[in-house]
């Protein structure tokens, strides 16, 4: 497995137009692989990945990644990955995946879905203050970018986000260069992030590896992520290197 990532500052419209963050009918997705690859290539997309939801005990994996590529080989003006979204389950990268979907897969995603009690459980989102849920979602994500063999941190702040706006920017510049340090790729993901303009503003000053995703569960979102990327003008918050 490799795959590589550009860092922000690097970026070009041509190294734009690709979704690495794609679900199917497979698990929590509507659509099927093909519908999904027909929207991309609608959408001007060259690159996708498909990245379901795995859990340590999934044992469909491996069937699924063959109906992608035997679907992907109808498709031959796109290139199709095949990987996996996992969760993190500790503040020391420990994952919810399994050593054999890892070796399948072109890309693993990782996130924070869940919080856990730290006694192989999960805690009510609802039982923690928003501050305090920032900070988790923090520490979890730190984990899986020192410790854990994921390629992209996945919609970071992302549970944060999505109950309270914008994750703290700290926060997010220091995972950027966390991510940097550990060789990973940090996500900009246009369903969770909810302050673009200040986390593109922390890109071009920090210059993490991005990936690209738009987590999209429906055919209409595919691509939504290199859209915002357009809309926002991303250039603009490129800077210089020298
Ligand atoms: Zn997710
Ligand atoms: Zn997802």
């Amino acid at each position: 497995m490799s795959i590589s990532f550009i860092n922000f500052n690097e970026l070009k419209d041509n190294d734009i137009t690709y979704d690495f963050h794609i679900h199917t009918n497979q698990t929590d997705g509507q659509d099927s692989i093909e519908t999904m690859i027909k929207a991309s290539i609608e959408n001007g997309l060259n690159k996708i990945a498909f990245t379901e939801h795995v859990r340590i005990d999934t044992d469909w994996f491996d069937r699924f990644a063959e109906s992608v590529k035997e679907t992907a080989s109808k498709y031959p003006g796109i290139e199709v990955l095949v990987g996996a979204e996992t969760k993190a389950l500790d503040n020391y990268g420990n994952l919810d995946i399994s050593e054999t979907i890892i070796d399948k897969s072109d890309i693993i995603l990782g996130s924070v879905h869940r919080i856990p009690d730290g006694r192989g459980g999960f805690l009510d989102f609802s039982a923690l203050s928003p501050q305090k849920l920032a900070e988790i979602e923090f520490e979890l994500s730190i984990g899986m970018l020192r410790n854990s063999p994921i390629n992209v941190l996945a919609h970071p702040g992302g549970m944060y986000s999505s109950r309270y706006g914008g994750f703290p920017i700290e926060y997010f510049k220091e995972l950027m260069m966390l991510s940097k340090e550990n060789n990973k790729a940090i996500e900009l993901n246009s369903r969770y992030i909810k302050n673009a303009y200040d986390f593109l503003y922390s890109c071009g000053e920090i210059n993490p590896k991005i990936s690209i995703g738009s987590d999209a569960h429906k055919a209409e979102n595919v691509g939504n992520c290199t859209k915002l990327l357009s809309q926002f003008q991303y250039v603009d918050f490129q800077k210089e290197r020298i």
